[in-house]
């Protein structure tokens, strides 16, 4: 008995001085990656002899941290804009348009860059939201309301206009796509859209768009924004899909809308997306296709991004500086986008008399001229979307897409 008791203190022990030199062993490794790292920084020229004597002790040390500094280097240059010369990117931009015109589906991707030039700021740019969070700043988005349509968004919605543009997939929230008259069937709005509030409580889902940006006070699966569906008296709830959320609307997501645009597309064009948000949705990339089988890829995007590899051709350059080459190769005109023809005000709901203060955001403002003669009483009613606008049967398959949704 009192044998195994010294037995269980000895083994006690032995663990216990185990440990303490493993503690020991990792606090001098510690000292000598610091070391090693110090003698690192310093010009060859500068070290004495007894610290480059330590590098030859420590070789294993000094090659991992030289393997650590390459991969910091790599991250950087990742994460650096590229511009290609004037020539190239025309080069490039001409093989750009033969393949549009080529395509018998072309779906287009769009992220963060297309909206740069409506002063929106992207996610990872130098000036993005994300590398701006990463060093510790404020953002502010308060002017997102007044942003309008770019030239990319303008001349998308007339490619399509043209046939050459079947579907578009954004990820973005600014509404701008809509804003640029491009038809609801052919879009999707993957992560939502920040003029849309609905009721998830009517069936079909009840939509009010807004010329205001709806999620105020919303956040990361707080969705509630305070105001009320008229119908049936529920909170409304923005459309809004943070990171490390699943997006289950039909609208303005249309998610459905995207796979099928995916499964059929042959050519896919990406516009100023990092892609790091997209590439998870597989199903968006075909990749349980054989290589050679999935739709042929094109990238615009001034830094990299992980579907680079995989790309037919990866153009650096600005959205709307390709694009107006783009249109040029084409032989179409860019489409000036009009505020008179924003069907955000044809679909807007507005607001009941209690809800005018429910709000402090900027209101997208009417042209002047948009209130003459169009006091009809019916248009003024808040707008049941019932297909239209909202479209598309949001009942069947309801079940079936929590599953779907990437
Ligand atoms: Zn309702």
């Amino acid at each position: 008995m009192a044998e195994e008791q010294d037995a269980g203190v000895s083994s006690r022990a032995q663990r216990k001085a185990l440990s303490k030199a493993k503690i020991l062993q990792r606090e001098s490794e510690r000292e000598v990656f610091r070391l090693v790292g110090r003698v690192l920084k310093k010009p060859e020229s500068e070290r004495s002899e007894e610290e480059a004597a330590a590098l030859l002790l420590h070789r294993d040390t000094v090659e991992e941290l030289c393997k650590r500094q390459v991969r910091r280097n790599v991250l950087k240059r990742k994460q650096e804009e590229v511009f290609d010369g004037v020539d190239e990117l025309k080069n490039k931009v001409r093989q750009l348009a033969v393949a549009v015109k080529q395509a018998s589906h072309l779906v287009v991707y769009t992220g963060a860059g297309i909206s740069t030039a409506a002063s929106i700021p992207d996610y990872r740019g130098p000036n993005g939201v994300w590398t701006q969070l990463q060093k510790g700043r404020a953002i502010s988005s308060s002017d997102l309301s007044k942003a309008e349509p770019t030239l990319t968004h303008m001349c998308i919605k007339m490619l399509h206009k043209e046939k050459l543009v079947k579907h578009v997939v954004s990820q973005n929230c600014d509404g701008l796509h809509l804003r640029s008259s491009l038809p609801r069937h052919a879009l999707s709005e993957l992560h939502g859209n920040m003029f849309i509030e609905v009721c998830t409580s009517c069936s079909p889902v009840r939509e009010y768009v807004r010329l205001f940006d709806v999620t105020e006070r919303t956040s990361l699966h707080r969705h509630g924004t305070g105001r009320k569906c008229s119908h049936c008296g529920s909170e409304l709830r923005d459309t809004i899909v943070h990171f490390g959320e699943r997006g289950t609307l039909e609208q303005p997501l249309n998610w459905r809308g995207a796979t099928e645009a995916a499964k059929m597309a042959d050519v896919i064009l990406c516009l100023g997306s990092s892609l790091k948000v997209l590439k998870k949705y597989t199903n968006l990339w075909c990749m349980n296709r054989p290589a050679s089988k999935r739709p042929k890829l094109y990238i615009v995007n001034l830094q990299w991004t992980p579907k680079d590899d995989l790309a037919v051709l990866k153009i650096h350059g600005k959205c709307d500086d390709v694009m107006r080459l783009l249109m040029e190769e084409l032989n179409l005109q860019i489409p000036a986008y009009n505020r008179g023809d924003d069907p955000i005000f044809a679909l807007a709901t507005p607001l009941q008399l209690e809800e005018v203060q429910s709000h402090s955001r900027e209101v997208i403002a009417p042209p002047d001229d948009q209130n003459d003669g169009s006091d009809d009483p019916e248009e003024q009613k808040p707008t049941s979307v019932q297909g239209g606008w909202f479209g598309r049967g949001y009942g069947k398959g309801r079940q079936k897409k929590k599953k779907k949704v990437a």
